[in-house]
């Protein structure tokens, strides 16, 4: 599994990962998104543009801790992944809070 992470949802999942769950900085509420459930014309836009629009429905903040994530499966990964990412610009990078 390469550490670089993906730029679009498509790409996400051509490189086996599979959630993206983000962390509400102002309330802590936690949500998660499959990547499978983009719809076909978001899966190749950028993901760091579509994150922009995310808002907490709890708090209706927009600062979110992200990580993405594969899944513990039977014939899959032996274990689940996790990369802490962040946006710059249109770009997602490999978060630096850890
Ligand atoms: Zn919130």
């Amino acid at each position: 599994m390469s550490d670089r992470p993906p730029q679009t949802p498509a790409q996400a999942l051509s490189m086996g990962w599979l959630w993206l769950s983000l962390t509400c900085v102002g309330c802590n509420h936690r949500g998660e998104i499959k990547f499978d459930d983009f719809r076909i014309g978001q899966s190749a836009q950028p993901l760091a543009r579509l994150l922009r629009k995310a808002k907490c429905s709890r708090c209706g903040g927009r600062d979110f801790n992200m990580t993405i994530a594969t899944r513990l499966t039977e014939h899959g990964q032996p274990f689940p992944h996790h990369l802490p990412i962040e946006c710059e610009g249109d770009a997602i990078i490999a978060a630096r809070r850890n």
